[in-house]
Formats: structure tokens, C-alpha cells, sequence
């Protein structure tokens, strides 16, 4: 739990991260929009702006080192090959991990979460009696909550209608929050996986996974984590988490688009047949049938995101060189400082736990009488970035029975003037609408 006292107003402690320098990191931030109006960036969760060090090292991998990995018997294969694998380490590293044999490359959150969804298909046709163990059938149940990301249902849903089982899920409370009431029934002996987001990219809400886990474990399920809301933004450790899978995409935590990774536990990744096949992820071939090769190898079919993969390592060296501790310590500072300012504008209603307990910086709200898309059209003209609608989130927005928010989010380069802009931004809105 993380608890930040509320900065006062106009006397605003001093942020843990100098701003200043950080955005000078950040090429796009130096640009204008809308007619020479300074760009506000307030849209980190949909996708994170990259620091020179990203941009640098992808140019760098193209302009000296490009080649297939993995295949070519020459100079650059082999530091294409090095550069690749090194970025396997570090990112590893950076996710509490030393055997690199656990991190699959992917090409973001979405394409893990179904490389595991078919994989357990899969399982259940498997001629290898290894590949088997964790398949899913009819009757088997996946537990998901009310608040997953579209990524994180979705694929639960067709695993279910490809295979018989049935999707259960955790609700909320009013104030968005998991409602662990019903977790005793609801994750049971018939369940299989247990997917459930560690930060939510709508409510901003913080889940506890201890519990959760604790309970998949009596049961035997295994553990999901939708960690693209969680990882870029707070020290995340999975031996700490105590989950088998961990999903996360690169361009939301400084990288390149185009890369994501799967963590899995060794040995249940071991234990899973492939999902995508082809070239790389083999062990033998014949015209009558072929053998696949050991993870992560098994799950990176073809030629892989090499220049993704390094750039998204860079973006790995330059938070850790921050801090994770103090990215999240920032990031909590602007939040708290964020709920006040919105709050104190008459008819603008937080969508989410409006305390810092347990939630970190995704900031959804409605402004009364004025549709979000309003609200967003208005923060544009002023140079203001934010996402509005139902954020890929539908059945949370459903829940809170609001047809869309308007979302801030926050980075490393978020500063209180960004803050102040925001909640310009919206009594403005209200003066055009009102
Ligand atoms: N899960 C959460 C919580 C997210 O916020 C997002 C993206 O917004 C995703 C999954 C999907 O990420 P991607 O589109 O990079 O696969």
C-alpha cells in the first residue's frame, strides 16, 4: 500500500524526478500542436513518448549491426544475436529474474495474453503428452475481473467458446475496487487460469494479487498478470507477484512499438505447446511431423522484433537509471496532486478511488453536462493530450454507468504545470459548454 500526503496548494513539495531534464530527454516534447500551443502529453497509458536513448539505440542496431538472428553465419548475425539476447537479459533483470529462458518475446500485451489463451487450446489436442498438462476443457473454468482490459477478456472468451469451459469473473465495488467477496466460489476447483490486471488502465486502481494468488494456488490454477499498467510505472518483482505469467508491452514503458514480452515460470512455459510455428521455434523437421525447440525459442516463431527488442532494453537502462522506486514515488505525487485539482472543480466526478491508497496514475473523470468527447475536443485545441471513450475497458465504463471518461494518465515527465493545464483545461470546457 502507498499512501502520499496531498501536496498543498501552492505549496507543492518538490517532485522526486527533476522534469525539466527528463523532458529534454523526449524530442516530441519540445514540439507544439494546435497552432504553437506547448504539447501536454497526459496520455502515457494509451502510449508512452520515447527518450533519445530508445530513438538512438534502434538507429544504432539499423545503421551498424541489422541481420537475422539466431540463422547467419556472419559478424553482424552474431552481434544482431548478442544485442537481442542482451536485451532478453536485461529486461529480464529488470522483472526479477535471472534465467533469461523466461522472458518470450512478443509484440505487446495482447499478442502474450493469447499466445497463453491458445497455448492451453492447444494443450488439450497436443499429441505430446507433455504439452497436456495444463490443457483446458469443457467443464474447466478461467476466472477474469470486471475491470480487465479488453486484451485481458477477450481472448478468455474465445478460449472458452473454442473449448467448452466456462469465463467467470470478480466484480467491483462502488468506489473500484475489486470485490474479493465471492473470491472463495468464484476461483474453485474447477478453475483453470486466473487472469486478472495488476493496475487497472481505466480506474487506476492497484490490485491485490496476494490474495488471489494465494487462493488460484489452494485451487492449483495458474496466475495471469496484466502487468502493461503496472510495469512501466512501479518496481514490479514476479518472484515477489508469485503468478506464472506476466504480460507487458514495450511502447507503453518508454520502448518502441512492436515489442512486448511474456514472463513465464520456466517450467510451466516448458510445458506449453507453441502457439504461432515456423521457422525458429523448431527442433527437428520432417514431411511427416516436427519437434519444437525449448522457451523461450518455442514462442518467438520467425524472424523477431530485433531492432523492438533493443530499443525496448534502452528504455529499461533509462528507468532503471531513474529509479523504479522514485518513478512510482513521482508518479504518486501527481496522482494525489491530479485528484485534488479535479476535485475541486464543481461537477467533475472521478472515476476510480479518489485516495492514493492502492492506485496509481490513471485519472478518469466526468465533467457534468458535457460529453467526454467534449471535454477532450476542448483539452486538444488548448495542446492538452488526453484519451476519452470507453478505453478499451467496456465493461467497466458500464459498470459505473457512464457511456465514456476522459482519462489523464501520467510518465516520468509529468509535472504539476502539466496538472494545472489539465484542470485549466477543463473549467475552460465548462465556460464554452456552460
Ligand atoms: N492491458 C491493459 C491494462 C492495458 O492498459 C492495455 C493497453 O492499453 C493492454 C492490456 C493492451 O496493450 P497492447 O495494446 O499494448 O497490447
Amino acid at each position: 500500500t502507498q499512501t502520499v500526503s496531498r501536496p498543498a496548494a501552492g505549496a507543492q513539495k518538490p517532485l522526486p524526478l527533476d522534469v525539466e531534464a527528463i523532458r529534454a530527454d523526449f524530442p516530441i516534447l519540445s514540439r507544439t500542436v494546435r497552432g504553437g500551443k506547448k504539447l501536454v502529453y497526459l496520455d502515457s497509458g494509451a502510449t508512452a513518448q520515447k527518450p533519445r536513448a530508445v530513438l538512438d539505440a534502434e538507429r544504432d542496431f539499423y545503421e551498424n549491426h541489422n541481420a537475422a538472428v539466431h540463422r547467419g553465419a556472419h559478424q553482424l548475425a552474431e552481434e544482431a544475436t548478442d544485442l537481442y539476447e542482451e536485451a532478453r537479459r536485461k529486461i529480464g533483470r529488470f522483472i526479477g529474474t535471472d534465467d533469461e529462458r523466461e522472458i518470450v518475446f512478443t509484440r505487446n500485451t495482447t499478442d502474450a495474453i493469447n499466445l497463453v489463451a491458445y497455448a492451453l487450446s492447444n494443450a488439450a489436442t497436443a499429441k505430446e503428452e507433455a504439452f497436456r498438462r495444463y490443457a483446458v476443457r469443457q467443464g474447466d473454468e478461467i476466472v477474469v475481473t470486471e475491470m480487465e482490459h479488453h486484451a485481458n477478456l477477450v481472448p478468455w472468451q474465445q478460449l472458452c467458446e473454442r473449448t467448452g469451459a466456462t469465463l467467470r469473473w470478480l466484480g467491483l465495488t462502488d468506489d473500484g475496487r475489486l470485490d474479493l467477496a465471492d473470491l472463495g466460489t468464484v476461483i474453485n476447483e474447477r478453475t483453470k487460469l486466473v487472469a486478472v490486471t495488476h493496475q487497472s488502465n481505466i480506474l487506476g486502481t492497484i490490485n491485490p494479487l496476494e490474495p488471489i494468488v494465494a487462493r488460484a494456488r489452494e485451487v492449483g490454477a495458474l496466475v495471469l498478470v496484466d502487468g502493461a499498467q503496472s510495469v512501466p510505472h512501479q518496481p514490479v518483482d514476479v518472484a515477489e507477484l508469485g503468478a506464472d505469467f506476466l504480460a507487458f508491452s514495450g511502447h507503453k514503458m518508454l520502448g518502441p512499438s512492436g515489442i512486448g514480452v511474456l514472463w513465464g515460470r520456466y517450467d510451466v512455459l516448458d510445458a506449453l505447446p507453441p502457439f504461432l510455428t515456423g521457422g525458429s521455434m523448431i527442433e527437428v523437421v520432417r514431411m511427416e511431423g516436427s519437434t519444437f525447440a525449448a522457451p523461450p525459442q518455442r514462442f518467438e516463431a520467425g524472424v523477431p522484433m530485433t531492432a523492438q527488442a533493443i530499443g525496448l532494453g534502452a528504455a529499461v537502462d533509462y528507468l532503471t537509471a531513474l529509479g523504479m522506486d522514485k518513478v512510482d514515488e513521482h508518479e504518486q505525487a501527481i496522482t494525489a496532486y491530479a485528484l485534488q485539482k479535479l476535485q475541486e472543480i464543481p461537477g467533475v466526478t472521478v472515476i476510480g478511488p479518489v485516495d492514493t491508497v492502492a492506485r496509481g496514475g490513471a485519472v478518469s473523470f466526468t465533467v457534468e453536462g458535457i460529453h467526454p468527447h467534449d471535454v477532450g475536443q476542448v483539452l486538444d485545441d488548448l495542446g492538452i493530450a488526453v484519451r476519452v471513450g470507453h478505453h478499451c475497458a467496456w465493461p467497466v465504463v458500464r459498470r459505473y454507468g457512464v457511456p465514456a471518461t476522459t482519462r489523464a494518465t501520467f510518465y516520468v515527465h509529468t509535472g504539476y504545470d502539466d496538472i494545472d493545464a489539465l484542470a485549466d483545461g477543463v473549467r475552460e470546457a465548462q465556460r464554452f459548454f456552460g
